[in-house]
């Protein structure tokens, strides 16, 4: 339906609704009443600027709450504390006179070197739709807009704004589209952002299949699709695929060549007025939002809630702090009693605690490990920085080596050293990729030295894409993983040293045990314009699955600081003949503090005529227990659980599925198998099918049995060491073939067997064509 301005509006003035005003506005037509909007960077905070736009991080912008950034978030595992955080930057969004926020990020993690894995959740589909859908539902509740991208299969940095991602359909239907068709199904986003690259060599800004027939079409989205910023290089085209917003804006110049295009008729005035259509109704939606809730703009303080927004990201940092190791139960530390306690790191004074790129705004308050440390115990605190976070080709031998020394000597009789490691902010950033998975070398020589003169060492990790841990694990007895946590993540790891919070978070990725054993190894980043995905669905743990290979840890590992027992499997499907199952089990806080526990439904196929991951995550659940409780966790699984796409579309085969429960994707605590009956798909038969699908053919292998009745060799097909060389033959070769020249033309029997076949074909989608 066509918005009521459309028809006050000049072709001139539609064409410029759908480019910027400006870097973060849209642009505002008095006489027709139509107002400007404001867009802003997301995800993790409010980057409003109010003075020099850029998209780059390097300008200034209001103070706003940083949360921790998705690699922290994607780790919860939660959705509702996901929704809290999305409620949160709503509020301050509509504080800051913001109608769209740029977010989530919810791009897979298709190789730990992409630069950006910071600012986005997981590797693996379904975690990352279900955490995106719950922050866009908490943000769109204070009726600011939300922007799902980067749609679609940008996974690298490298030549992102060029690079042609090779995706077959298969592996974008199963892993990278998955996420967004979840949130735009289920949580109905305000915009989808494209993204910069192209997928099979279309711009994302310009591609009708990705815009229009699957995101619209199939999905239903009704929000307005916008570009990343700069990302469109056609605007005819992208508007005529179902762009709807240009950002930024170009001054005359797109809207110039769409109002020409539109004169010189190759472009449809209609389609503007669709897209104009829906960016002013998106907008007015979400000022009715705001103006109908009670707490309106005007009721927002965002003074006041600075400080309820810090705890939230204190609370949501602890919950994603992912514990990979505690032998000895070293953590969590006595505040009380105890020796000197060690803090030895220069990120424990000088926090990383956000990424670089568009995602970095002006945090309201920012703690450090250290002051948080010193304030949760009365034990003796001491400091020595061990490093810098000078660039490794910057940095200066005698000083490094000083500062190591230096670090030693506290350590040396220390009742326990806490060792705070991380990336320094120039190795990893919006814009370029990693070229390595390791810590900074001068880290690494602290960890021997220190290790050197005490074992009782806490490793805490801070960064954004994972990194190999060589050198410390099997080494240090604990491991802590806070990545950047935001702005309180200084608090929350001391919360979570002592005990005061449980580390909440489950790996959202694989931690690999070197660079060369990832999925996309050997095609990365790519050349000449294009990346293949060859690996296809293999990415994250299904990789490492599917090639049996060890990793550091796996997808889903996390400890806690109380211990959980499985038990009572079940798994229900109320009609075999519909994919459809309801897992159930009990779990058990077995140890003496409360705590989470993430529990991991993954279905495999075995048997599967196609090649599928050995197991793939398909429903997860966050359980609080006290100690001593236990609880049944009920989870559902719907089709596409068990479910793979063919050419046909998403299709279920019979045949029995194992679903695995378990605490990661390598622990698993309980196993159950489930046989579906649900019909067998049949392939379509074709002038090219072979003999073996013939025979298996509802209407096709009577047709076949009864045309080769009393033929002379008919006989030997039935001897399965034959049919094991012939049986995979077209079935045109083999007429061929039997024919020797001399017979029936094979192309003339096989119309006729093909015309028979489509006769007698039993169900629709089962028939035969020509
Ligand atoms: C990024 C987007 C961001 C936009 C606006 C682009 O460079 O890819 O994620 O929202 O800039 O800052």
């Amino acid at each position: 339906m066509a918005h009521p301005a459309v028809a006050r509006l000049t072709l001139e003035e539609k064409a410029g609704l759908l480019s910027g005003a400006s870097f973060w506005r849209t642009r505002a037509v008095e006489a027709a009443d139509v107002e400007a909007a404001v867009l802003t960077d997301g995800p993790h905070g409010v980057r409003l600027q109010t003075g020099a736009g850029d998209h780059l991080g390097l300008h200034d912008s209001e103070p706003a709450t940083a949360f921790p950034t998705a690699s922290a978030t994607g780790s919860t595992w939660d959705p509702d504390l996901l929704r809290e955080v999305g409620e949160a930057l709503g509020r301050e969004a509509r504080a800051l006179g913001v109608d769209v926020l740029l977010g989530p990020g919810i791009n897979i993690k298709r190789s730990p070197l992409c630069g950006r894995n910071f600012e986005y959740l997981s590797e693996d589909p379904l975690l990352a739709g279900v955490l995106g859908a719950a922050w866009v539902e908490g943000l769109q509740s204070e009726g600011v807009g939300a922007s799902v991208k980067h749609y679609a299969a940008n996974n690298q940095e490298t030549d992102r704004m060029r690079v042609s991602a090779q995706v077959d359909e298969r592996t974008l239907r199963e892993i990278y589209l998955p996420a967004f068709e979840r949130v735009v199904t289920t949580a109905s986003p305000a915009t989808v952002m494209c993204s910069y690259n192209k997928v099979n060599g279309t711009y994302a800004a310009q591609h009708p299949w990705l815009l229009t027939e699957v995101l619209r079409d199939e999905w239903g989205f009704d929000g307005y699709v916008v570009s990343d910023w700069g990302a469109v290089t056609d605007p005819v085209a992208s508007v005529a695929a179902g762009l709807d917003l240009e950002m930024p804006g170009t001054g005359d110049r797109s809207p110039g060549l769409l109002i020409d295009a539109v004169r010189r008729g190759e472009l449809d005035e209609t389609v503007l007025d669709r897209a104009v259509s829906r960016v002013l109704g998106v907008h007015d939606r979400l000022r009715a939002a705001r103006a109908t809730d009670p707490a309106g703009t005007e009721d927002v303080d965002p003074g006041a809630d600075a400080g309820a927004h810090h705890d939230l990201a204190r609370r949501v940092a602890a919950a994603s702090m992912v514990l990979l190791v505690n032998d000895g139960d070293l953590l969590p530390l006595d505040a009380r009693d105890g020796g000197r306690i060690a803090v030895v790191g220069e990120l424990a004074r000088t926090p990383r605690y956000q990424g670089a790129g568009s995602s970095k705004i002006s945090p309201t308050r920012l703690d450090d490990a250290l002051t948080a440390i010193r304030a949760a115990t009365d034990r003796e605190v001491g400091f020595a920085a061990g490093y810098t976070l000078d660039a490794e080709d910057e940095a200066d031998p005698t000083e490094q080596a000083r500062l190591r020394d230096e670090a030693v000597a506290l350590a040396d009789g220390a009742d326990v050293v806490v060792l705070v490691l991380g990336l320094p902010a120039a190795e990893e950033s919006e814009g370029f990729d990693r070229t390595h998975l390791l810590l900074p070398a001068a880290q690494r020589d602290l960890v021997a030295a220190v290790t050197g003169v005490t074992p009782r060492v806490v490793v805490v990790l801070a960064h954004g894409g994972v990194v190999t841990l060589d050198g410390i694990t099997g080494v240090v007895p604990a491991v802590l993983e806070t990545w950047l946590s935001g702005q309180a993540g200084g608090s929350a790891t001391a919360d979570v040293l002592f005990g005061v919070a449980e580390p909440g978070g489950r790996l959202a990725e694989t931690v690999p045990l070197a660079l060369a054993h990832t999925p996309a190894h050997v095609n990365w980043p790519g050349a000449d314009g294009v990346v293949t995905y060859g690996e296809r669905l293999y990415v994250g743990y299904r990789w490492y699955d599917a090639t049996d290979r060890e990793v550091d840890f796996p997808f889903g590992h996390g400890l806690g600081y109380t211990t959980y027992a499985y038990d009572d499997l079940r798994v229900d499907v109320p009609d075999p003949s519909i994919a459809r199952a309801r897992v159930e089990v009990v779990v058990e806080n077995t140890g003496a503090r409360a705590g989470a526990e993430v529990v991991q439904v993954y279905v495999g196929h075995p048997g599967a005529a196609v090649d599928r991951p050995v197991r793939e995550l398909r429903a997860f659940a966050k359980v609080h227990l006290e100690p001593g409780e236990r609880r049944t966790v009920a989870l559902d699984l719907d089709e596409r659980a068990f479910a793979h796409w063919s050419p046909d579309g998403w299709r279920v085969e019979p045949g029995t599925y194992v679903v695995d429960v378990g605490a990661s994707s390598r622990d698993l605590r309980a196993t159950a198998e489930v046989v579906l009956e649900v019909p067998a798909p049949v392939p379509a038969l074709t002038t090219t099918s072979t003999l073996d699908e013939w025979r298996a053919h509802p209407a096709g292998g009577p047709v076949l049995a009864e045309a080769l009745a009393g033929q002379a060799g008919a006989g030997t097909l039935e001897d399965p060491e034959t049919l094991a060389l012939v049986g995979p033959m077209p079935l045109r070769a083999v007429l061929s073939f039997a024919s020797s020249g001399d017979g029936p033309d094979p192309d003339e029997v096989l119309a006729g067997l093909l015309a028979q076949a489509r006769d007698r074909a039993p169900a629709p989608g089962s028939g035969a064509t020509a």
